[in-house]
């Protein structure tokens, strides 16, 4: 059968193969709208006077370049974006950030690589660390809001056998990466890496981005203990260790479902994270999870409007030295 594609200008109608299709122009188009939905303004002073420059065929003036006839200056879509410098073109932006958006367990940079056609693996995972950062969340503060599941796990390599795991099968007390979720039911999850599990750590992150209205659902590791004076709705525990896994209503299966995704993608899709960038891996999955109850092509949408006032440059990344793998 012959492929007709749709008459779709919304990107949050689009299906991967729509996405794979878009022109550049088309692409360009897109994501203009986004940025501008009320009509493109000045990135520099924010005037509505702007003139759309015509690209010529000697390239000294560059497609998609406007003029602000308030302050002179010229700009483009990628402008003050995660997009801006980069040599890949807007639509294999928007298949990047597509792909990113609806592969539930995540898209290795090697696979980005060949589904674009990027000369290099170092492109592919630039542009996905700079996917990674529209995809977070911020300003991050008081952002989470009424019943708020706190757990932590470990990420890194499955366990050895014969065990220098340490004494506590849930990881505690082992050199993987302890890695921190607050779920809000039914609502949005912000995790990242800890530095360790003490209580210091544990609360200084819940006061971080649960608002004081909350209440705190956790397991009964003592360092968790005395948070509930913090929060109007108190704290209440579960026991995992007895076998209680539901106790009326303080649970934390929110926080495992997480975990178990987060596991899935980073065991089975990248294999090895470093911890210098295992934030941004929890930012990506927490995005979709965040996203988790719309279509493909409107998370891919979520996506693409997280990407203005970020930047993430290579030598940010990766200081002085090469990428030499995830
Ligand atoms: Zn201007």
């Amino acid at each position: 059968m012959k492929y007709i594609p749709p008459k779709f200008e919304r990107l949050a109608d689009m299906a991967g193969i729509d996405v794979s299709r878009l022109t550049e122009q088309e692409a360009r188009k897109i994501l203009e709208d986004l940025r501008w939905p009320d009509g493109i303004k000045c990135t520099h002073c924010g005037s509505n006077n702007v003139t759309r420059l015509k690209s010529n065929p000697e390239k000294t003036t560059r497609d998609g370049v406007i003029q602000c006839n308030a302050c002179r200056q010229q700009f483009s879509v990628t402008h003050g974006t995660v997009m801006e410098d980069s040599h890949i073109t807007l639509r294999q932006w928007i298949q990047a950030f597509h792909f990113m958006s609806s592969s539930k367990k995540g898209i290795s940079a090697l696979q980005l690589k060949r589904e674009l056609g990027l000369h290099s693996y170092q492109s592919a995972w630039h542009l996905a660390h700079r996917i990674r950062e529209a995809m977070s969340n911020q300003p991050l503060s008081g952002l989470l809001k009424g019943v708020i599941e706190v757990d932590e796990t470990y990420i890194g390599g499955k366990p050895k056998k014969g065990g220098d795991e340490g004494p506590n099968k849930r990881g505690r007390g082992t050199k993987k990466a302890p890695v921190l979720a607050m779920v809000e039911r039914k609502g949005k999850v912000i995790s990242r890496p800890i530095e360790n599990v003490t209580a210091k750590t544990l609360k200084s992150a819940i006061r971080e981005v649960v608002d004081k209205e909350s209440t705190i659902m956790t397991d009964e590791w003592p360092c968790y203990q005395g948070i509930g004076k913090e929060f109007k709705g108190g704290h209440k525990t579960v026991n995992h260790g007895t076998g209680e896994y539901v106790n009326g209503d303080a649970y934390t299966n929110n926080a495992e479902s997480y975990f178990a995704l987060l596991k899935r993608g980073v065991h089975g899709t990248f294999h090895h994270i470093s911890k210098k960038h295992l934030s941004r891996y929890c930012n990506e999955f927490s995005f979709r999870w965040d996203n988790r109850k719309v279509n493909d092509g409107e998370r891919t949408v979520e996506a693409v409007k997280g990407m203005q006032g970020k930047r993430l440059m290579l030598r940010d990344l990766v200081g002085k030295s090469k990428v030499t793998n995830g």
